[in-house]
């Protein structure tokens, strides 16, 4: 909360945390937003923003400069939050007439600043524009446990049940419309206690699901002995507030039952656990609503208490808006639409938005499936409690109840983009789940497959498809093409413009966990955050395919005792396909470390290790990422182990990249910047694993330790291949290895 208190200090400096006159000056007037890209701006709200578009501001920085000396409090931040992020203005001001764009991003209004060249950098991360119709409230203060709160959740949820039909469980689900957990509790105004839901009949059909961070061993659940009592009563006081806040939430929204994992599941049980466990996705899929403790960092934190006063960076501010009124819109004869365009003046406002992702919850494992699974949550924030249904997002703590919101809900096709995560089926891209769930953190990495069991079986029953230990057997042989990406700390960075210099990030790869946990091909085998190259079908610029000569000849799990979405007892695969000892490389005299991101993988994971291979003669390189640390021990008996003499390793080339031709568009840009290059041919690149001999006795049988790229160097990161990748490639010979 440190951090918080800093900006409403610093906010209060500025003095306008209790101005709502909008602000208007000759500055101001020239900013004209584009109603088309607000509307894209549901994501304003914290979501996705599908388009991006640049917003004039000035003339120059020293016109800025200008606007905040004349007392323009719009500028004032814009240009403050540069001068906080220790930019200085002069030195973007060396040529005066550079003009100044904000641009309109999912994060809201940035700053920019266009350079020689299409090499617009953005300064600042800073608006977010919030149109509003009328005045917001005077009373920005947040108190999620208020009476008014839980009538507005009341509301959101009878709107939600009534009246969104994308709100309702998809059809493969509706064979199980009858599902109530095996027990809940229940809770009345005399206490709180366990009970069977078979017990309670159709009453149990709506109930609150509780998402939060146990944050270590509970104080109470039930077990085989203290089951008995539980059915009894559960005395309130012993409760850790978390549950507490969930029990009051229950009342404040007149729903009897709760169903949280502690107390509803005997714990220590592995027969009532594997059983459970099974039950996770209807468990969330079912819930009336899933109430998320997103700021609790355990149990005992409780989430219902004042958030206080939300802070406004800026006060309102009269913004032009270029408004689209289309007629006809729904014309199927490709007709020009008949468009009027007009001007309408409305008021934004500046928050700040980092907060918005800073929730504990966001970074844990567990709760990635119960918030992805569930059908409507309301999320106790740090600064706010937010709505999320499939439908609609809103807020209650930040202002009034924008219209952005109803618009959406008036947009039944607009898919679920206001709330991503609700896409719950397999139009969500695996490659994406595997990408944000890995980079989660886990207190018993055993978990690792467990902690997604449950988003893994309504995977396979939207498509049908066959589990391999977190990867499906459809998706083979890419699905083997990720490579490892090591954690940040739990501080994670979502400011994209922080100035700290990516070698400032502590990123280190973890050693491999000690126990098994899957086969070494399978992204789960390592503790670190993995990227996925996208599959087949799902959109993306640069696609990879197998290369010709690869054959997945087996794929075999067995799964352990918890089914085939849990933990696995083995696993390996057959498989053919061109190798190469990098023994065999002629100028791979030695291995060396480097700092190049993987193709795609720029942004992503600056900054870590990777032993790279040069090869050839003209600069090409093999780079290879590393799963996890090398073992310790390896490293200490002072051979060096990158050395040329390690034997054993090979390289086995799964798949080339290929640029798909430019479509035949002409974009024009204003500026006449950023043409595409039609000429662009396709330029394969290469992608493969780094595998070594299990031992000198198995010559066949290998484990995965590393994922590797060619590129030209010159290029690096954008994956280029050039002849002499291509020259080395040949030399591959193709054979058939079993991976474990
Ligand atoms: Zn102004
Ligand atoms: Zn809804």
């Amino acid at each position: 909360m440190d951090r918080l208190g800093e900006e409403r200090a610093l906010g209060l400096n500025r003095g306008w945390k209790h101005t709502y006159e909008p602000h208007s000056c000759r500055h101001c007037d020239w900013i004209v937003l584009d109603e088309a890209d607000l509307k894209a701006g549901e994501g304003l709200r914290g979501h996705q923003l599908s388009s991006l578009s640049n917003v004039y501001l000035a003339d120059s920085i020293s016109d800025a400069l200008l606007a905040r000396d004349e007392g323009c409090p719009l500028f004032e931040y814009l240009l403050g939050e540069l001068i906080d992020l220790g930019l200085s203005l002069d030195i973007l001001d060396l040529d005066g007439s550079k003009t100044v764009y904000g641009s309109l991003t999912d994060r809201g209004l940035k700053l920019s600043h266009k350079l020689d060249g299409d090499k617009g950098i953005a300064l600042a991360n800073i608006l977010k524009v919030i149109l509003s119709s009328g005045k917001p409230s005077e009373s920005l203060d947040c108190d999620p446990g208020s009476p008014e709160a839980f009538q507005l959740s009341r509301d959101w949820i009878s709107t939600c049940l009534s009246s969104h039909p994308r709100c309702r469980l998809p059809p493969s689900s509706s064979n199980s419309d009858a599902f109530t957990p095996t027990r809940l509790l229940q809770v009345s105004e005399h206490g709180v206690r366990l009970v069977e839901s078979s017990s309670v009949g159709d009453e149990a059909q709506t109930w609150c699901a509780l998402s939060y961070v146990w944050g270590g061993d509970q104080p109470v659940k039930t077990t085989k002995k203290t089951l008995a009592a539980h059915y009894k009563g559960i005395p309130f006081d012993e409760l850790p507030r978390t549950i507490q806040d969930a029990v009051r939430v229950c009342r404040g929204l007149a729903i009897r039952y709760l169903w949280l994992d502690a107390l509803c599941i005997i714990q220590g049980d592995e027969q009532d656990l594997k059983r459970e466990l099974g039950k996770m996705p209807e468990i969330y899929l079912h819930a009336t609503i899933t109430i998320s403790a997103a700021w609790s960092t355990k149990a005992d934190d409780g989430f219902l208490y004042r958030r206080g006063h939300w802070y406004r960076f800026c006060p309102p501010v009269k913004l032009q808006v270029l408004s689209q009124t289309r007629q006809g819109s729904m014309s199927e004869s490709g007709e020009e639409e008949e468009e009027e365009r007009r001007v309408e003046t409305m008021e934004a406002y500046a928050y700040e938005t980092r907060v918005w992702e800073s929730d504990p919850i966001n970074s844990r494992a567990w709760t990635y499936q119960e918030y992805a699974l569930s059908q409507r949550a309301l999320l106790y924030r740090s600064t706010l409690l937010e709505w999320s249904c499939r439908t609609i997002s809103d807020s209650y703590g930040l202002l009034e109840p924008t219209t952005l919101t109803s618009k959406a809900a008036q947009q039944p096709d607009s898919n679920s983009e206001l709330n991503p995560f609700f896409a719950l089926s397999s139009s969500r891209p695996w490659s994406e789940v595997v990408g944000e769930y890995s980079s989660r953190h886990l207190s018993f990495s055993a978990d690792k497959l467990r902690a997604l069991s449950a988003i893994a079986q309504v995977y396979h029953r939207e498509t049908g498809k066959e589990y391999l230990a977190g990867l499906w057997r459809e998706d083979l042989p890419l699905a083997l093409c990720w490579f490892a990406v090591p954690k940040t700390s739990s501080r994670t960075s979502t400011n994209e413009n922080s100035n700290l210099d990516p070698e400032d990030y502590p990123r280190i790869l973890q050693a491999r966990p000690a126990g098994y946990r899957a086969p070494s091909w399978s992204w789960a085998s390592i503790d670190d955050a993995t990227f996925v190259y996208p599959a087949a079908g799902e959109e993306t610029i640069q696609v990879l395919r197998p290369v010709p000569s690869l054959n997945i000849l087996k794929a075999v799990v067995t799964p352990g005792s918890f089914g085939e979405f849990d933990s696995v007892a083995s696993g390996y695969l057959d498989i053919e396909g061109p190798m190469r000892e990098v023994s065999s490389f002629s100028s791979a005299a030695r291995l060396m470390w480097s700092n190049s991101p993987p193709p795609g993988g720029s942004g992503f994971a600056s900054g870590y290790d990777e032993i790279g291979v040069p090869v050839g003669e003209q600069g090409h390189e093999v780079v290879v990422t590393l799963d996890a640390a090398p073992e310790e021990e390896k490293a200490a008996d002072g051979v060096d182990k990158h050395g040329s003499d390690r034997t054993g390793i090979w390289l086995l080339l799964l798949a080339e990249q290929v640029e798909e031709e430019e479509e035949e568009e002409e974009e024009e840009d204003d500026e006449g910047q950023n043409k595409v290059n039609k000429n662009t041919i396709t330029t394969p690149a290469y992608a493969g694993l780094v595998l070594q001999e299990l031992g000198p006795d198995q010559p066949d049988t290998l484990r995965r330790i590393g994922f590797f790229h060619c590129c030209d160097v010159s290029q690096m990161g954008l994956g280029h291949a050039s002849d002499g990748c291509r020259e080395l490639l040949k030399e591959f010979e193709v054979r058939r290895v079993t991976l474990v």
